[in-house]
């Protein structure tokens, strides 16, 4: 069986919740909609939150660059673009130099 999902070019993330979940449990999910993208550290690890908590994150926590989601955000191997501030995909010409893989494609992640 091949371990990794058919995912084509377009994946449509709207209604990708937000990842806030105070006691990190099903129950205290929040429930609505994502509409930011968010770079935690410097491992590239990456979440989504709503606009009230993007606010929340904003206000109290450290986080290295954040932008608002976009269809591309979801693609596995999009790269990162902190210039732009958004999403692009490796195929767009000239956006490899200043943007970086994200940590949820399927890259080796061993490197330091
Ligand atoms: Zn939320
Ligand atoms: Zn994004």
């Amino acid at each position: 069986m091949d371990p990794f999902p058919p995912l084509g070019r377009f994946v449509d993330i709207r209604g990708q919740k937000c990842g806030y979940s105070p006691g990190n449990t099903p129950s205290s999910d929040c429930p609505a909609e994502a509409t930011w993208h968010i770079i935690w550290n410097l491992d590239l690890e990456t979440g989504m939150a709503c606009g009230p908590h993007m606010d929340l994150v904003r206000a109290r926590y450290m986080f290295v660059d954040s932008h608002a989601i976009e269809p591309d955000c979801g693609m596995p191997g999009t790269l990162w673009d902190f210039d732009s501030k958004r999403c692009v995909y490796p195929d767009q010409p000239g956006t490899e130099a200043q943007a970086v893989l994200l940590s949820n494609s399927a890259s080796d992640q061993s490197a330091p």
